[in-house]
């Protein structure tokens, strides 16, 4: 069940948002992409989302196409974060898990383990409106999470949190990823790759400019840390 992304390109006009982009992502991998503001992470992930059709290319999962209507098998945590914020927090989560096929009393075990894991289990009533960005971030993963997806997209999951909150993020995708999820997660900071991924690719422009094993890479560089500068 790996995804494959085979010289994907996507052009919006005259704008090549991804430019012959080449991925392996087997099963069960946590796979980080990196790149500065522009650099073609959200594209792609729409792309594999089945959102946004490649303008050249093919992406697969499990050697077929991903269509728009599975979102039973991916779960995605977009960048511009959208939550109901009428909606109280257990109303969000039921809503959205429904839309993908689970039963209401399955949904509220597993949404409450979540909100208490993220420390959050007396927001359930809370209307989303209430809750600060950080909190209403953790909703949304939950969002995302909630129907165990097998292929779990996260774009720049980290950004806008404090210290606590990511570290409460990354035990729970590393958890995930125990569990046999294949994450992919766009980042600004090589920090984070670093610290959870082993495979990467830097995207800039659009272009792969480096992608393999993050030992390779940091080898190859000669150096501990990668820049990933700001144009
Ligand atoms: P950011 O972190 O700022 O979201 P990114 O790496 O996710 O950056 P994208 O959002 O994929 O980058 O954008 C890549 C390029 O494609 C940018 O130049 C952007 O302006 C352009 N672009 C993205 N979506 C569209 C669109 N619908 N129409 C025209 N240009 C677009």
């Amino acid at each position: 069940m790996s995804l494959h992304l085979e010289q994907v390109t996507k052009r919006f006009g005259h704008v090549t948002a991804v430019d012959h982009v080449t991925l392996h992502i087997p099963e069960g991998e946590m796979f980080g992409l990196l790149g500065a503001n522009g650099a073609g992470k959200t594209t792609t992930f729409r792309m594999i989302l089945g959102l946004l059709e490649p303008t050249e290319g093919t992406i697969t999962w499990n050697n077929e196409r991903i269509r728009y209507d599975q979102s039973h098998l991916i779960g995605y945590l977009p960048e511009e974060r959208g939550l109901y914020p009428k909606l109280k927090v257990k109303e969000q989560l039921i809503y959205l898990a429904r839309l993908r096929g689970l039963k209401k009393p399955a949904i509220m075990k597993e949404m409450m383990d979540w909100l208490e894991r993220f420390k959050v289990p007396d927001y359930v009533d809370k209307r989303v409106e209430e809750l600060s960005k950080g909190n209403q971030q953790k909703i949304q993963f939950i969002a995302a999470v909630l129907h165990r997806p097998k292929l779990l997209i996260l774009d720049e999951p980290f950004s806008g949190l404090d210290p606590v909150n990511v570290e409460l993020l990354k035990e729970a995708v590393i958890d995930l990823k125990r569990n046999g999820t294949t994450i992919v997660f766009s980042s600004h900071r090589m920090e984070h790759v670093e610290e959870l991924c082993e495979h990467l690719c830097i995207m800039h422009r659009g272009k792969p400019v480096v992608s393999g094993a993050l030992k390779e890479i940091k080898r190859s560089f000669g150096k501990k840390n990668v820049i990933i500068h700001a144009d």
